[in-house]
């Protein structure tokens, strides 16, 4: 288990993208989303952080953005393997969300906690 206030290595499945997090609260909050994207994304599970949690490592150059509907929610993507790393999140403009999938060694099937969050109904489309 992942605990508070440590610094997680985040990664794609081909490595290019590695990614430091500090996570504060651990995995205390894991959110399963059904909006288009990550319904398609293999139920999608993500924690937010502060924007200055996350620290790129290496590969940058390797990291897509995917704008869509809004354009207010830049998705992250592995260029190299398409996995989606990261994203800015809608609801709270200050956080980024983090595939818990992409946390080294996390398998998000331990977890219980997981929130599910409307996003087919997001209160930003309302
Ligand atoms: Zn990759």
């Amino acid at each position: 288990m992942i605990k508070n206030n440590s610094t997680v290595r985040v990664s794609c499945h081909c490595g290019s993208i590695q990614l430091d997090v500090f996570l504060a609260n651990g995995l205390e909050e894991i959110i399963r989303c059904n909006c288009s994207i990550c319904s398609r994304g293999k139920g999608f599970a993500m924690v937010c952080v502060p924007s200055e949690a996350l620290k790129i490592i290496e590969g940058n150059e390797s990291i897509t953005e995917y704008i869509f509907n809004t354009a207010t929610s830049p998705h992250n993507f592995c260029i190299v393997c398409g996995i989606h790393t990261h994203h800015q999140s809608r609801s709270r403009p200050d956080k980024i969300c983090i595939n818990v999938a992409c946390i080294d060694e996390v398998n998000v099937k331990d977890y219980n906690n997981v929130i599910d969050f409307d996003g087919i109904n997001h209160p930003r489309d309302l």
